[in-house]
């Protein structure tokens, strides 16, 4: 059975930032996005249409780190974990070593917990092509911890998203369940857009992003990171057709609701695996 899904915001999260009317599945993969009318002018017997009514579609969200599944991907690369400024040094000094006794195109090595930054660290990571990967929920489990022991001002090097950016480094998302009980990828956005902590301190307003940034981390950028950005992280032609639906838009509400979006459906390859609130 294929899978067409129709009048639904299909945010596909391309570098166009394109968004669709409906899309097509065939064979597990997205085989057509487009208008209604075009998607449906490729229905066979075989096709099941879903009509969404105005709901809206993201490709699959990506938890670049947790620890169930980042074993797998260590094979791809180096995955170091590490996140004071002394430990992250120490980790890029051996990359550094590495990358300079064996040097390797596109290596795309990670660090994992790449918590608190500053600007030449920073800098560093990018040339030598480093991929931070970051766990923003940490910022209200843990901010109020970080000022209080490290103070306000260092605290503000944690999680410096806005900089990373900034140095157009490829930052991916992360949960880091089940350290982060609530392992919800839409809390993991709020947490990188607020940098809120459970007190209501904001630390280093000047790293806040938007929500649209952070979704990209957890979707292109996550791909990117895995090596998979040919088949995951947004909903173009020849992807996997994996997807979540809200019924209202993420991009559309106001940041403090973010987490309560209940998710309507969970696609996996063109097969519905989860039905929510309608
Ligand atoms: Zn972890």
């Amino acid at each position: 059975m294929d899978l067409l899904m129709i009048n639904a915001k299909i945010r596909t999260m391309d570098a166009k930032g394109t968004v669709a009317r409906a899309v097509g599945i065939r064979q597990g993969r997205i085989d057509i996005i487009g208008t209604t009318q075009q998607v449906l002018q490729t229905k066979t017997q075989k096709d099941e249409v879903m009509d969404l009514k105005e709901k809206t579609v993201f490709p699959g969200f990506i938890d670049a780190h947790n620890h169930m599944i980042y074993y797998g991907t260590e094979l791809m690369g180096i995955n170091c974990r590490t996140e004071a400024i002394r430990s992250i040094d120490v980790v890029l000094d051996a990359y550094a070593h590495v990358l300079k006794i064996m040097p390797r195109e596109d290596h795309r090595h990670r660090i994992e917990h790449f918590t608190m930054a500053g600007p030449e660290m920073i800098q560093r990571a990018k040339r030598l092509g480093i991929i931070p990967v970051v766990a923003a929920t940490e910022v209200p489990f843990y901010g109020d911890a970080f000022i209080k022991n490290l103070g306000p001002q260092r605290a503000e090097c944690c999680y410096p998203l806005r900089s990373m950016l900034d140095s157009k480094l490829p930052v991916a998302l992360s949960t880091d369940r089940p350290f982060d009980p609530v392992g919800n990828p839409l809390y993991s956005v709020q947490a990188a857009v607020q940098r809120k902590t459970r007190s209501g301190h904001v630390i280093g307003k000047a790293q806040c992003i938007q929500v649209e940034d952070a979704i990209r981390m957890h979707t292109n950028h996550a791909a990117y990171a895995a090596f998979e950005e040919q088949l995951k992280g947004s909903i173009e032609v020849g992807k996997l057709g994996d997807f979540v639906v809200y019924p209202i838009d993420p991009f559309e509400v106001d940041i403090k609701e973010l987490p309560q979006i209940p998710v309507s459906y969970t696609i996996v390859g063109g097969n519905v695996v989860y039905t929510g609130q309608d």
